[in-house]
């Protein structure tokens, strides 16, 4: 079966262990570790995969550095565990894709000699703690140094600067190839499918149906399951709610907001990491393909579809970036923007009237709903999708199926694609096409891409890389339905140039009804 909505519709006919609700990052990875474990599988998602935060997230693998500063400061041993663990997934969410994940160095500067050693000290830490999965040691910066890694950096009053390594990934597209994965290993997954309510045993409560509206016709679905995982994010607690009333709400929304400029503001690989705004947050600025994305903010949020940015929040990240460029940016300047809203979670009930989002730790939770036995994983980060569904399903198989889980077995499955010793011979076949096209197809399909050489190799448009061939691959291969699959998530040429994505679309019109 390809991963198209025909063939996925065909599958529904088997009976389901498993219903994930939500692709994002958390019901992708819930998805895959349970068909490699076995389980016959159900995903719906009421929109696209990664529509919602898991692809406007800052697209870095990381521990967190501001994450470990407050572990040690608070000596917050939950904060600190949560590093250990994003930094040990780091190179594990590197090594399964690729062609969609790489290392990223940043750098911070600093200010006075103090900082240097507070910053060469909590990076050594972060090393330390990574182990044997560190991806490069930090090391410390000298003047030049910095100005040969970050050209644009202002110097002014720089005491020298601290290098380390982080991972950044295409986060849509990552989605896609663990969904892709899951497929393979055989879960039937839809997009646009949303769930409506659930059915109970009228004795124990239980869920034993899934009732759910394909959104493309209309057409309603009940469909019978052994056990549910909820995997909403951010959209969390409306399907709690759905499946016990009495349940006590437990996300917090938190909304982040990105700016992008083009390369030519920040040119060079190397990220900047600026370590304190005035408000007391982190804000990145980090090379993006041709392009640089600036942020994140950090606000409490109502729950919304979709997030605009503010014109606040705008002239914030702008005011950011030109303290620390000396080619200053403008408004006109900003190529693109999106705003993602983080599904936190409350460390304690009772903190419910916070208004500090900064400061709620970013670890999950997978919770089990006694009565209706609905299984929420809530929290977490991009970084460490895998270990929360290896989380979600331990407690699944005991909670729900009453057996002793079975072993986990994503660690080493490299993702669809993921083949990286192919990547020569892609390059060799590939070489009579021009180095933007041949660049394109190997970082978006990876191994896969030598599916797409004999296809219509014409460009969309005489500034990108994109071709004629790729727009019904998409549809029979990557479930696309409209143009807003293809340009923000199968390409993501709308969240980095947003005029170039309308020039592709009123180009095209006819390849997507919407
Ligand atoms: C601004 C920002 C920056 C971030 N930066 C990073 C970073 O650099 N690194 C990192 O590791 N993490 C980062 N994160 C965190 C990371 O992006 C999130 O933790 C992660 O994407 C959450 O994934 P999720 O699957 O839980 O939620 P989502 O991606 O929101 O997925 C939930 C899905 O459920 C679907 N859904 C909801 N209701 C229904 C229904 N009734 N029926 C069917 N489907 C439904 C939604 O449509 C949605 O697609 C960032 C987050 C934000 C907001």
């Amino acid at each position: 079966m390809a991963f198209n909505r025909p063939d996925q519709f065909k599958k529904l006919d088997a009976p389901f262990d498993l219903c994930i609700i939500g692709g994002g990052a958390s019901g992708a990875g819930v998805a895959l570790d349970a068909a490699l474990r076995g389980y016959r599988v159900l995903l719906i998602e009421k929109g696209d995969f990664a529509s919602q935060t898991s692809s406007k997230s800052t697209k870095l693998v990381h521990g967190g550095v501001r994450y470990l500063e407050q572990a040690v400061k608070k000596l917050d041993w939950q904060q600190f565990k949560m590093v250990y663990k994003a930094l040990h997934e780091r190179k594990v969410l590197l090594q399964n894709a690729p062609f969609l994940a790489h290392p990223l160095a940043l750098l911070t500067p600093c200010y006075s000699w103090f900082d240097r050693i507070y910053y060469r000290i909590g990076m050594w830490m972060y090393d330390r703690i990574a182990g044997h999965t560190n991806l490069e040691p930090s090391r410390g910066l000298s003047q030049s140094q910095m100005r040969q890694v970050c050209p644009n950096l202002s110097l002014h009053h720089v005491r020298g600067g601290v290098m380390y390594t982080d991972g950044q990934l295409d986060d849509a597209r990552y989605a896609l190839a663990i969904l892709q994965s899951a497929e393979a290993a055989g879960a039937c997954i839809l997009n646009y499918a949303e769930l409506n309510s659930f059915v109970h045993s009228p004795k124990s409560l239980k869920i034993k149906e899934v009732c759910w509206t394909d959104l493309l016709s209309g057409q309603t679905f009940q469909i019978p399951v052994k056990s549910v995982v909820n995997a909403t994010g951010p959209f969390t607690d409306h399907v709690r709610a759905l499946a016990n009333p009495k349940l006590k709400p437990r996300m917090k929304v938190s909304r982040g907001a990105h700016i992008v400029l083009s390369a030519d503001f920040w040119p060079g690989e190397t990220a900047l990491l600026i370590p304190k705004t005035d408000d007391g947050r982190v804000i990145f600025v980090i090379p993006w393909r041709e392009y640089v994305l600036v942020g994140t903010t950090d606000e409490p949020d109502k729950l919304v579809e979709s997030p605009e940015i503010l014109s606040d929040e705008i002239d914030y990240l702008l005011d950011y970036f030109n303290r620390y460029s000396t080619k200053k940016a403008f408004r006109n300047d900003v190529s693109a923007t999106f705003v993602g809203q983080r599904p936190l979670l409350q460390a304690a009930l009772d903190s419910a009237m916070s208004t500090d989002t900064k400061s709620l730790v970013r670890d999950h939770e997978v919770e089990v709903d006694g009565r209706s036995k609905l299984v929420s994983i809530m929290g977490g980060k991009w970084t460490t999708y895998r270990v929360m569904a290896a989380d979600t399903l331990d407690e699944l198989e005991r909670e729900v199926l009453n057996r002793a889980p079975t072993p986990c077995r994503t660690q080493d499955h490299t993702l669809m694609g993921g083949e990286e010793n192919e990547k020569s011979r892609f390059m060799s076949e590939a070489k009579s096409l021009p180095a933007d096209i041949q660049a394109h197809l190997w970082s978006t399909y990876g191994s896969r891409a030598f599916a797409l050489l004999a296809l219509d190799l014409t460009r969309l448009h005489e500034a990108l890389p994109y071709v004629a061939g790729e727009l019904a691959y998409l549809k029979t291969h990557e479930m696309a339905t409209c143009w807003d699959d293809v340009l923000m998530r199968r390409w993501g040429i709308s969240l980095r140039n947003t005029r170039l994505a309308g020039e592709i679309r009123a180009n095209k019109k006819e390849a997507f009804a919407s």
